[in-house]
């Protein structure tokens, strides 16, 4: 794409009223725009790096065998009656109307699901089943302040899994958790997020959350240096032992969540007579896992991981774009032919390139805008490696450029 026709522009110093470094850089590299508190848009290069980290989701998750579909955000008052959790869950839901008119913005969606399957199921023969979307979310959050990290109205892939017995639960909860850590490793995050044990409820001893370590993180965990499993500050003991493999040797990190398995068991399939016929022809709830990734929030943690004071620096598999072409000069005769064939053989060679053949500008703005910007590939045509018949690469992650020929370009930035 070219960058004249981008709709966005950067902004020259980072927004006063953000704190978090994925709200200031995001906003000013214009890649996203407050609405208000924890209530994002996503411009075309936010729109864009989210769409990569869907696809990453969406392509791990079709591996486990679950089946993608898009549930309703517009919840009636009686669905969250049935399981009880309309008054429990006051405080986040957002709630409005009256009588039959009583609705909620969905938070999770356990009571919109539950339903749905227990149309479907009528025998063992039924189960195991998964399902997922990813879809939007509302929760009333307190003062929300650290941009995307925690939104009142964000994305989370949801995936729910339902069974006949607590060992197929267990195949198919191992099944997501190694498809959470491909997701995690994909975006970029693999090195810095940890297996958390977590509290778990009435049905198991633990669930699991994946914790991305982050100065900003909201959440304490305990890493174990010997087994690298970690554990939330609200489970562990006070002799501090790892659960896994009772190693003391445990250091304190600040983390973001972004990602929670739980196994349910029946708290929601009974409540709404989710049950199945088994190979006896008894009636028997079906057990119920759920496994959530917040979209935005994980796009957050990507941008606190991987920035510096110039600007962000996207994982290659998420950015917005691969390549930055910029052309310095006047924009004219050969420097100008040279720059658009650059352009067309990254398109030729299916290498997403965003060329800035902007002429209102002066190069060091475009040079500040590309480190701003974080394109893993910074490609400059200017009349001095037009004289060598080449062109200049540079990674955002190198200070080291290399004269390159456009024959060998596509070649040396895809390898
Ligand atoms: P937290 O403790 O951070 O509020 P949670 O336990 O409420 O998270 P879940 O209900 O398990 O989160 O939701 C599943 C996933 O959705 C979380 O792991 C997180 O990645 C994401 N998520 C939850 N709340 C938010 C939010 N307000 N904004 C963005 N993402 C969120
Ligand atoms: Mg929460």
């Amino acid at each position: 794409m070219r960058q004249s026709e981008l709709f966005t522009k950067t902004q020259k110093a980072f927004p006063k009223d953000e704190v978090s470094a994925n709200a200031r850089l995001l906003i000013r590299a214009g890649y996203i725009e407050k609405l208000m508190a924890g209530v994002f848009s996503m411009l075309p290069l936010g729109f864009r790096v989210r769409e990569n980290i869907m696809r990453i989701i969406r392509e791990e998750m079709n591996a486990t065998g679950a089946c993608e579909i898009i549930m309703p955000a517009l919840h009636p008052k009686s669905v969250w009656e049935t399981t009880g959790r309309w008054d429990e869950m006051k405080s986040v839901m957002y709630q409005f109307g009256e009588g039959e008119r009583a609705y909620g913005l969905g938070p999770t969606h356990e009571e919109v699901i539950a339903p749905i399957v227990q149309k479907h199921v009528n025998s063992y023969l039924d189960l195991p089943i998964a399902l997922y979307q990813i879809q939007v979310k509302f929760r009333n959050e307190e003062r929300p302040k650290s941009g995307l990290l925690r939104g009142r109205e964000f994305t989370m892939k949801d995936l729910y899994s339902f069974h006949t017995n607590e060992e197929s639960l267990n195949v198919f909860y191992d099944r997501v958790k190694e498809a959470y850590r491909g997701i995690f490793k994909r975006v970029g995050l693999g090195d810095t997020t940890y297996l958390t044990l977590a509290s778990g409820g009435s049905f198991s001893q633990y669930s699991h959350e994946f914790q991305t370590v982050s100065d900003v993180g909201e959440d304490t965990i305990y890493l174990c240096k010997a087994c690298s499993v970690a554990v939330n500050h609200e489970i562990i003991t006070e002799q501090k032992v790892c659960p896994e493999c009772n190693s003391n040797d445990l250091v304190k990190k600040n983390a973001i969540e972004v990602g929670n398995i739980f196994k349910l068991g029946t708290r929601f399939s009974e409540p709404v007579g989710l049950m199945y016929r088994d190979t006896d022809g008894t009636q028997k709830p079906v057990i119920m896992a759920s496994y959530g990734i917040g979209v935005e929030r994980l796009m957050g943690a990507i941008v606190e991981t991987y920035h510096d004071d110039a600007g962000l620096i996207w994982p290659q598999a998420v950015a917005p774009f691969i390549a930055h072409l910029l052309i310095i000069g006047e924009q004219t005769g050969t420097l100008k032919k040279f720059a658009d064939t650059a352009y067309q053989s990254m398109i030729d060679a299916d290498i997403e390139v965003l060329y800035d053949d902007r002429t209102d500008v002066s190069a060091g703005e475009k040079f500040a805008d590309a480190d701003l910007l974080g394109l893993p590939w910074r490609l400059v045509v200017s009349n001095s490696t037009l004289a060598e018949d080449k062109i200049e690469v540079k990674k955002r992650t190198e200070k080291e450029k290399k004269l390159i020929a456009l024959k060998e370009l596509p070649k040396y930035i895809t390898k």
